[in-house]
């Protein structure tokens, strides 16, 4: 029987103000009316954070930081600046790797970072729709776990995010999640961890219509939602099949 933790991420990307993050958590934090199996995690914008969350049943992430614990980085935030305000760190979405350049190598610095501060960072892989046609996936997703894990000792969340599924409304079909998942565990098998042992989360056009039948894959440990994450009730039904599903 499998032993892994089920999850229910929501990532706000670029989108609430502080307050409006505030009204969806205390709007959440209503609608939970037992105590979550799941892992229910929150990512909102950085400048959401040390506001007043009702966080007893709800985890708070977020979405990047920087490699580096201080410095001469304009713009940038650090770690030591979150460490006491979230839990999870988001690392490697597709949209950090293509609008900001970002690299296996950057991201395996971060996630070292993460690590060392005692965060549980979540790791976002995927392959392009031309890596896909490609026949490229398998050799995608070894290297970017391959390198985004090296000298990595503990186990991390792995979230399996094809590109050409986020933010489009194009879902993986059931048996190229299933495929994709199972290929990550052999991958994962292959450089050292025991795959059985972490959670794989899909992400992708998630939504609360397809939600249901995708957590009964049996590969599948929950979700990491974009779009759909944005209207509270919207989440809250995406949770509440991954808690009926235990
Ligand atoms: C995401 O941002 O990680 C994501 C999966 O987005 P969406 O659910 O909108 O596809």
């Amino acid at each position: 029987m499998r032993n892994r933790r089920k999850y229910s991420v929501a990532n706000f990307k670029m989108n609430k103000t502080r307050s409006e993050t505030v009204d969806f958590l205390d709007k959440l934090n209503s609608l939970i009316d037992t105590v979550p199996k799941t892992v229910l995690v929150v990512c909102p914008p950085i400048t959401s954070l040390g506001a007043e969350f009702p966080v007893d049943k709800i985890w708070i992430g977020v979405q990047n930081i920087n490699s580096n614990e201080s410095g001469a980085y304009t713009g940038e935030v650090s770690i030591k600046m979150i460490d006491s305000h979230a839990n999870f760190v988001i690392l490697g979405h597709s949209e950090r790797r293509e609008y900001f350049n970002e690299s296996n190598e950057e991201i395996n610095k971060k996630l070292i970072t993460v690590l060392k501060y005692k965060l549980e960072p979540i790791l976002c892989i995927g392959e392009t729709l031309k890596q896909r046609k490609n026949n490229e996936v398998q050799k995608t997703l070894k290297k970017q776990l391959s390198k985004c894990l090296q000298n990595v000792d503990s186990n991390v969340i792995i979230a399996y995010e094809p590109v050409w599924a986020i933010g489009t409304g194009e879902t993986a079909t059931s048996e190229i999640i299933v495929e994709a998942h199972q290929m990550i565990r052999n991958i994962l098998n292959d450089i050292g961890f025991d795959g059985e042992k972490i959670s794989i989360l899909y992400g992708g056009s998630v939504n609360r219509n397809n939600a249901k039948e995708l957590i009964t894959l049996d590969d599948v440990d929950g979700f990491l939602i974009g779009g759909a994450s944005l209207d509270v009730e919207h989440f809250y039904d995406i949770y509440k099949f991954i808690e009926e599903s235990f």
